[in-house]
C-alpha cells in the first residue's frame, strides 16, 4: 500500500488496569474501506476513538496522511481536523439540538475557512442534496428529522470538509432496519465518488461484506486475523473468525449453504485480566494445552493475510472449529 490515510501502530489505550486495546495495528489506504469487527467489548469503538483523538492512546503510534499525531496537542491538531471524521452510531449525541441542520453542517465549513458568505448555504444545500434531502431541511431542527435523516446529517457534516479519512462507528445500529440498508448504500457510494478512506466498525457482518475492502477482526482488544473481504468469508483461518461468521444468517456467497452454527463456550472475559497464553482459549472449541501458556503471534501469512492461531500452518492450512476433533 503506497499512499496510507490511517496507521495504527502497536496502539494500546489501557484504562488504569483495563487494557481495551492491546498492541493493534490497522493501515487503511486512500480510498479503502477496512471493516473492523468484533463482539461488543472487543475494543473496537476504543480504536476508532483513539484513530482521530478522541481518546488518548497509552502506547503505539497513530499517523494520518504521514503525520505522526499520537501525541500531538488539541491546538496542532486543530488545522489538521479537516482531514479526519468520526461518524457516530447514535447520530442524536453528536448533533446540537439547538442549532438548524443547516448551521450544523456550515460549523466546520467555517471554522476550515472552506466557503463564506452566501457559499456556505450554497455548499450546505450541495451536501444536502449529496445526502439525499432537500435545501428546506437545512432550516429544521434535529429533532424534527428522523433517525435515518438525522445520520444522514451527520454523514453531510463529515464530508463537508471533503475528509482523506472516515471513521464510521455502528454508523446504522440505532436505526430502524428498514433504514440500514439506504444509508449503507449512501456512504459507499458517497466513498466510491469521493475516494475517502474508512474505517468502519461494526458487528453487522453482512454490512461489513458489502462495504469493506479487507476486514480486520478483533478480539480482548488484540488483532486476531486480518484479509481482504472476500478471502475472510470464503476462508476464514482463526476460530473466532469461523465462530462470528457462522453466527451470521448469510448464505455462503459461493455454496449458498450457511455454515454450521459453531457455539462458543461462555462470555467474552475480562480486559481487566485476559486469559494468559491465547486470549481465546476459553472459548475456543480447538483449544490445545500450549494455547493456555503461549500467546501465538499474528503471523502474517503468504498474500498478505494476517492470523494469529497456533493451529494455523505455515502454508496457510487451518483447523476447522465446526468440528473438533480431540487427539
Ligand atoms: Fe484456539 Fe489455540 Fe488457535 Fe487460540 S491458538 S485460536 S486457543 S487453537
Ligand atoms: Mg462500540
Amino acid at each position: 500500500m503506497t499512499d496510507p490515510v490511517l496507521e495504527l501502530g502497536e496502539l494500546t489505550r489501557h484504562f488504569g488496569p483495563v487494557r481495551a486495546v492491546d498492541g493493534v495495528s490497522i493501515t487503511v489506504g486512500r480510498g479503502e474501506v477496512v471493516g473492523l469487527v468484533g463482539e461488543s467489548g472487543s475494543g473496537k469503538s476504543t480504536v476508532g476513538r483513539c484513530a482521530v483523538r478522541l481518546d488518548e492512546p497509552t502506547g503505539g503510534t497513530v499517523r494520518i496522511n504521514g503525520t505522526d499525531v499520537t501525541r500531538m496537542s488539541r491546538r496542532a491538531l486543530r488545522p489538521l481536523r479537516k482531514d479526519f471524521h468520526l461518524v457516530f452510531q447514535d447520530p442524536s449525541s453528536s448533533l446540537d439540538p439547538r442549532m438548524t441542520i443547516g448551521q450544523i453542517i456550515a460549523e466546520p465549513i467555517k471554522l476550515h475557512g472552506l466557503a463564506k458568505g452566501d457559499a456556505v448555504r450554497a455548499r450546505v444545500e450541495e451536501l444536502l442534496g449529496q445526502v439525499g434531502l432537500r435545501p428546506e431541511h437545512a432550516d429544521r431542527h434535529p429533532h424534527e428529522l428522523s433517525g435515518g435523516q438525522r445520520q444522514r446529517i451527520s454523514i453531510a457534516r463529515a464530508l463537508s470538509v471533503d475528509p482523506d479519512l472516515l471513521v464510521a462507528d455502528e454508523p446504522t445500529s440505532a436505526l430502524d432496519v428498514s433504514v440500514q440498508a439506504s444509508v449503507l448504500n449512501l456512504l459507499a457510494d458517497l466513498q466510491r465518488d469521493r475516494g475517502f478512506g474508512c474505517l468502519f466498525i461494526t458487528h453487522d457482518l453482512a454490512a461489513v461484506e458489502f462495504l469493506a475492502d479487507r476486514i480486520a477482526v478483533m478480539y480482548l482488544g488484540q488483532i486476531v486475523e486480518q484479509a481482504p473481504t472476500a478471502e475472510l468469508f470464503a476462508d476464514p483461518k482463526h476460530p473466532y473468525t469461523q465462530a462470528l461468521l457462522s453466527a451470521a444468517p448469510v448464505p455462503d456467497p459461493v455454496t449458498q449453504r450457511t455454515r454450521e452454527r459453531i457455539v462458543l463456550n461462555g462470555e467474552l472475559p475480562s480486559p481487566l485480566d485476559p486469559p494468559a497464553g491465547c486470549r481465546f482459549h476459553t472459548r475456543c472449541p480447538l483449544a490445545v494445552d500450549r494455547c493456555r501458556t503461549e500467546v501465538p503471534e499474528l503471523r502474517t501469512l503468504d498474500g498478505g493475510r494476517q492470523v494469529s492461531c497456533h493451529l494455523v500452518a505455515e502454508d496457510g492450512t487451518a483447523p476447522d472449529a465446526s468440528s473438533p476433533v480431540h487427539a
